[in-house]
C-alpha cells in the first residue's frame, strides 16, 4: 500500500533533521516546500521569482503556485510507493488542493494517509532560528548553540562553507510564526477530525523524537 505522510509543526520544531532521517529509513522521498522553492529562486525561475516576494516577508507562496510545484513532484516515479511531505500543506486551502492532487494521481491505487504533528513548546524556537546555519551541498542542518560545526563556518560531513537562510533572521522568523499559528495550526483540528492525525511530543534531543516518530509511522 502507498504511505502517504505529511508533517505539521511550527518553524524550526525540528521536522526537517526527523524527516531528512524517516526518508532514508523508509527509503522514500523526502519533499520540502521551503528547500523546492529555495531552488526555484536559486535557478531564477519566473516561479521563484515570484515565490522570493512571499518568502522573503515570510508569507505563505501563493496556493496555486506550490500546488503546481507540488503536483509536478508527486507525479514522479520515485514517490509510487510512499513519500514524506515537510511543509506542505500549510493552510486549509493547501489541504484541500493536496487531496485533489492525491486522487488525480492515485486513481484506484490502495494508500494510506497520515499526518503527523510535532508539538513543541515554541518560546525557544526562534533563538534556535537565529542561531540555524546549514550546508548549501548537502543540506546537513547545525546549530551554533546545540550543534555547532566542528571547524567554525564549515560543514563536518562535506567541508562546504555553511550559510544563513535569509529568511532565518528574528524579524522574519517573528513574521512566519504568526503565519503559521493563523494559516496552519489550523490543519490540526482538521486532520483531527478525519481520523488521521498523530500527535508526537517534539520537545527532547534528536534520537528520543526519533523514537516517538517511529513509533507514530508504525501505529
Ligand atoms: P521552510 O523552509 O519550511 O521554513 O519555508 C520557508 C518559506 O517558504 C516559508 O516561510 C514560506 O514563505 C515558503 N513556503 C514553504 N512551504 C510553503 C507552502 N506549503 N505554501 C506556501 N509557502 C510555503
Amino acid at each position: 500500500m502507498k504511505k502517504e505522510l505529511i508533517f505539521l509543526g511550527p518553524p524550526a520544531c525540528g521536522k526537517g533533521t526527523q524527516t531528512t532521517m524517516l526518508a532514508e529509513h523508509l527509503h522514500f522521498p523526502h519533499i520540502d516546500t521551503g528547500s523546492l522553492l529555495r531552488a526555484e529562486i536559486a535557478a531564477n525561475t519566473d516561479a521563484g521569482k515570484e515565490a522570493k516576494l512571499y518568502i522573503d516577508e515570510g508569507h505563505l507562496v501563493p496556493v496555486t503556485l506550490v500546488a503546481k510545484i507540488i503536483k509536478n513532484r508527486l507525479s514522479q516515479d520515485d514517490c509510487k510507493n510512499g513519500y514524506i511531505l515537510d511543509g506542505y500543506p500549510r493552510s486549509l486551502e493547501q489541504a484541500d488542493a493536496l487531496t485533489g492532487i492525491n486522487d488525480s494521481i492515485n486513481g484506484n491505487q490502495k494508500t494510506s494517509f497520515k499526518a503527523i504533528y510535532f508539538d513543541i513548546d515554541t518560546d525557544m524556537l526562534i533563538e534556535r532560528i537565529v542561531n540555524r546555519r546549514s550546508c548549501p551541498k548537502c543540506g546537513e542542518i547545525y546549530n551554533l548553540k546545540s550543534k555547532a560545526p566542528k571547524v567554525d563556518g564549515i560543514c563536518d560531513k562535506c567541508g562546504e562553507k555553511l550559510t544563513q537562510r535569509k529568511d532565518d533572521t528574528r524579524e522574519i522568523a517573528q513574521e512566519r510564526f504568526d503565519t503559521y499559528f493563523k494559516e496552519t495550526a489550523p490543519l490540526i483540528d482538521y486532520y483531527k477530525s478525519r481520523g488521521v492525525l498523530k500527535t508526537i511530543n517534539a520537545n527532547g534531543d534528536i534520537s528520543e523524537v526519533w523514537e516517538r516518530l517511529l513509533k507514530a509511522v508504525n501505529d
